[in-house]
């Protein structure tokens, strides 16, 4: 049983004492107090169904007892940084991480969070490069410090930083964007910019292959082959922000852009990585690597023994339980069920996403696609007084994001769509 505060004794001293920026979710925030596979309780042990802590990193299901033990283990033993003396977890993890990707995507620079990862990377295209210019997406997310805030682009995120050498290419959105579903016509406006934007040669490119913040936006295919190309023939180097859609997420593969057939030149990741351990991950190739030996390149505590050995036992426990095979059996029956809700209530405009990364956008008018912004919040509102809990996301905030732990279960698909069902129905 739970003795400590009051969620409105919390909620006080968290307005009193933390950043006024914060926000949360739900008119009434819900304080969270244990968490078990792909279910969350608050302090009077209300069970609810958790189908967005993906987000928040777990992919294996919470307090997973693998994943806890190997923590708790090396805990035990040591927690160190581990730039300056050897430690078997940092290697090991590394090795394992290494041979989920393809190509020769071989040496790995650990760090602590996604905008550490990308933060690395675009620094890493620019010194491999020479060039400055880096082109990310509209309604792309990458990270909240400068660089990646310059990469970032959406303004709900954005402060007026300086954002230097970033181009924002129109975003391949089968949806809302202006070519609908034709890849390659998107794909052109890249080597626009590279043409008209810049001298001819480019740092690098870098997109998410499911926009996650955005609102689960899939890019249309036949771009990213396309904008790969482009980057290439610039010297530019393409990088893969897989921290929503990375560790077997999208079901059918273990990373977001295998399923556009390009290999990325430098792979970024975090959250699902260390399933709600802090740690993050750049992957490039030993040649690429090779840049930053020019001067020292060191972070503290990326890779530590403690965050190593999570990283290493999450990594098992996707393949003992098959989570990958999971997310694509059980996101495509979600994603079936959600697209039958679509036909029965017009609120629905949109269903997208793959595996356990799903989006539902809701509108007021299907032909002029109108943020349903406020009908979002009740219905999220009213799904968590029935013991559901969806995220939220879209440059509108109209888009429900369904990213569940991966052990997430056929019943808890179907109790998730009654649940809209019915809320739905009542408005
Ligand atoms: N990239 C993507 C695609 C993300 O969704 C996020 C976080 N929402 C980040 C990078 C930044 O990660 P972090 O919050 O761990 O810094």
């Amino acid at each position: 049983p739970y003795d400590g505060p009051s969620s409105s004794e919390i909620f006080k001293k968290r307005k009193e004492f933390l950043s006024p920026s914060m926000f949360h979710f739900y008119h009434t925030p819900l304080n969270v107090v244990n968490g078990k596979k792909q279910y969350l309780f608050d302090e009077n042990g209300r069970r609810f169904l958790d189908a967005f802590g993906g987000i928040a990193t777990v992919c294996c299901g919470h307090c997973h007892p693998e994943v806890v033990e190997a923590i708790v283990n090396q805990t035990k033993r040591l927690q160190h940084s581990t730039i300056v003396y050897l430690n078997h977890n940092v290697a090991e993890f590394a090795e394992a991480l290494a041979s989920k990707l393809p190509g020769d995507l071989k040496v790995v620079f650990f760090t602590n969070s996604g905008t550490e990862a990308n933060e690395l990377a675009m620094m890493i295209a620019r010194l491999y490069t020479g060039c400055h210019d880096i082109v990310s997406l509209r309604n792309g997310y990458h990270g909240n410090a400068a660089g990646t805030m310059g990469m970032t682009a959406q303004s709900n995120w954005k402060f007026n930083v300086v954002q230097s050498g970033v181009h924002h290419a129109m975003n391949p959105d089968p949806y809302r964007g202006a070519f609908g579903s034709n890849g390659l016509k998107y794909a052109k406006d890249v080597q626009d910019l590279i043409d008209y934007g810049t001298w001819g040669h480019v740092a690098g490119f870098i997109s998410e292959a499911i926009q996650g913040v955005g609102g689960i936006v899939e890019l249309a295919p036949g771009y990213l082959p396309a904008v790969y190309k482009s980057i290439k023939k610039a010297g530019g180097l393409c990088i893969a922000d897989e921290v929503q859609s990375g560790f077997a997420r999208t079901g059918s593969h273990f990373w977001g852009f295998e399923a556009h057939g390009v290999v990325p030149d430098i792979v970024t990741m975090a959250k699902g990585i260390g399933n709600g351990i802090p740690l993050g991950a750049v992957v490039t190739t030993p040649e690429i690597a090779q840049v930053l030996t020019h001067r020292s390149y060191f972070n503290t505590f990326g890779g530590n023994p403690v965050c190593t050995a999570a990283g290493h036992a999450v990594l098992k426990v996707l393949e003992k339980e098959k989570l990958q095979e999971n997310a694509h059996v059980v996101g495509s029956y979600l994603i079936d069920r959600l697209k039958s809700l679509q036909a029965k209530h017009e609120i629905i405009g949109d269903v997208r996403g793959r595996g356990l990364m799903i989006g539902v956008e809701l509108v007021t008018d299907r032909e002029l696609k109108t943020p349903a912004k406020a009908e979002t919040m009740h219905v999220m509102d009213q799904m968590k007084e029935m013991g559901v809990l969806i995220g939220k996301g879209g440059f509108f905030g109209n888009v429900f994001r369904i990213t569940p732990p991966l052990c997430f279960n056929k019943e808890d698909a179907d109790f998730l769509v009654d649940v809209m069902d019915c809320t739905m129905s009542k408005m």
